[in-house]
């Protein structure tokens, strides 16, 4: 890290905490605040809000704890889900329209004996407090800040590992990566949004934690891949999983300097978790079934994403780097399906000239049915054919005579182009 992309972070607990003080916190979130002083229950800012308040960073959502338990909360606020009860985790919404803004209330994990229906001492509370910070996963993820009374509390190094860019388990790193598997995931994940590296002793813990996550449910393994994929340099993220042994855990085992090629591509690719996600399939391409089983074993994917995936990776794709003939493109081109067209370009590194190329090939071409001058609605109209299987395949053929030749994408044209080609079947005998 370079030190002016640490300029602005405070140097001090006491500079953490004036800056924090100065923080636009939303109205709501210091209303939900008071509501719970008010109830007898001191309460934090935790997590990532407080990380990317430091860093100046937008962050989504708001997460407090608090010696509440969930039924206090529920009890305090008319809006309330009961988001994670099971973790002591209450999501309280507040305000409305614009304003609305929704916060994860969480009671101090692990604690005993402070919640006796007294106001309780702040030393008690900060014991709680500090417990509930130790359980949490890195260091930069552990560190509160009281907005009502202003304290800021980084017990674990939280502000120093900000300033040096480290992802770093709170507490013995092995124990605390096999205690959750997902850990492993949300570390790389975090270096790649943050930029930042993972500490050495971490990553060994991640490699002695694999078989942990392996059990992990693929939907979250999925959702913290997408964040990492939607990193502005993912491959923060990626070196990491393939150093630590994560890469065949999450993706498949496949050439490593290829491996290392894709990682290197990502990066300059649009920041699209699909497209990045191909590209980082892309080796495998001459094995499709390789690739459907990183989609529906590893990973969990949209089925929308899933079809993108395997259509963006699809070996034939190539052609369209060094094919010249306008219709052969074009024929490549509808094969793939026109909307992937970009990204496919940008998977394969294509440069102007091929870019142009195609575009030249494709522009004011149609290449689907829906694109044709006439429909189906058309032949029927005109009683060249019958609604069915007939009509269907009569589209067909005309698309592909269409694809050959764009200018016979005319009504007329294909009018007496369908009367031919219906006739033509009827002689060679095999009817309509
Ligand atoms: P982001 O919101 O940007 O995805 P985050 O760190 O805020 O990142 P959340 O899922 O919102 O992630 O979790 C909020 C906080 O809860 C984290 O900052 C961390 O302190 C704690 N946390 C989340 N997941 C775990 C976990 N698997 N183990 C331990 N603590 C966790
Ligand atoms: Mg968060």
């Amino acid at each position: 890290m370079t030190l002016s992309d640490d300029a602005g972070l405070p140097r001090s607990a006491n500079e953490a905490a004036t800056l924090l003080a100065d923080a636009a916190l939303p109205a709501a979130i210091l209303e939900v605040a008071q509501t719970l002083h008010a109830a007898g229950h001191e309460v934090v800012l935790v997590g990532g809000a407080v990380r990317d308040f430091l860093l100046g960073r937008a962050h989504g959502d708001w997460d407090l704890a608090s010696a509440a338990t969930p039924e206090e909360v529920m009890r305090l606020f008319p809006r309330t889900i009961p988001t994670g009860i099971e973790h002591g985790t209450v999501t309280v919404i507040c305000g409305r329209g614009r304003d609305r803004v929704t916060t994860e209330i969480t009671t101090f994990r692990g604690e005993g004996g402070y919640t006796d229906g007294r106001r309780p001492s702040e030393v008690r509370f900060l014991r709680a407090l500090v417990d509930d910070l130790a359980r949490r996963d890195f260091t930069v993820n552990a560190m509160a800040f009281n907005p009502l009374t202003k304290v800021f509390t980084d017990v674990f190094g939280g502000l120093e590992d900000l300033r040096a860019g480290v992802i770093r388990a709170v507490g013995e790193p092995s124990a605390r990566l096999r205690e959750d598997g997902l850990r492993a995931m949300r570390a790389v994940r975090l270096c790649a949004t943050l930029g930042y590296r993972l500490d050495a002793a971490t990553a060994a813990a991640i490699s002695g934690a694999l078989d942990i996550l392996d059990r992990v449910s693929r939907e979250r393994v999925q959702v913290e891949m997408t964040k990492l994929l939607g990193a502005p340099r993912p491959s923060r993220g990626l070196w990491p999983m393939l150093e630590t042994g994560m890469w065949g855990h999450v993706l498949a085992d496949y050439e490593r300097g290829s491996i290392e090629a894709a990682i290197e591509a990502v990066d300059r690719l649009p920041a699209n978790a699909t497209l990045r996600l191909a590209r980082l399939l892309w080796p495998m391409r001459a094995a499709p079934a390789g690739i459907e089983a990183v989609l529906d074993g590893r990973l969990r994917p949209s089925r929308d994403d899933r079809l993108r995936v395997l259509a963006l990776t699809r070996a034939r794709n190539e052609a369209l780097l060094t094919v010249d003939d306008p219709a052969r493109i074009r024929r490549e081109v509808a094969a793939l399906g026109r909307d992937l067209l970009s990204d496919a370009l940008a998977l394969l590194d294509a440069d102007p000239p091929t870019r142009s190329r195609i575009e030249g090939a494709c522009a004011g071409a149609a290449l689907t049915a829906a694109e044709m001058a006439i429909g189906g609605r058309d032949l029927l109209a005109e009683k060249i054919v019958p609604p069915g299987p007939a009509m269907g395949r009569l589209l067909s053929a005309l698309l592909v005579q269409v694809i050959e030749a764009p200018r016979r994408n005319e009504r007329e044209a294909l009018l007496a182009a369908a009367r031919a080609l219906v006739a033509e079947e009827l002689t060679s005998g095999r009817g309509g």
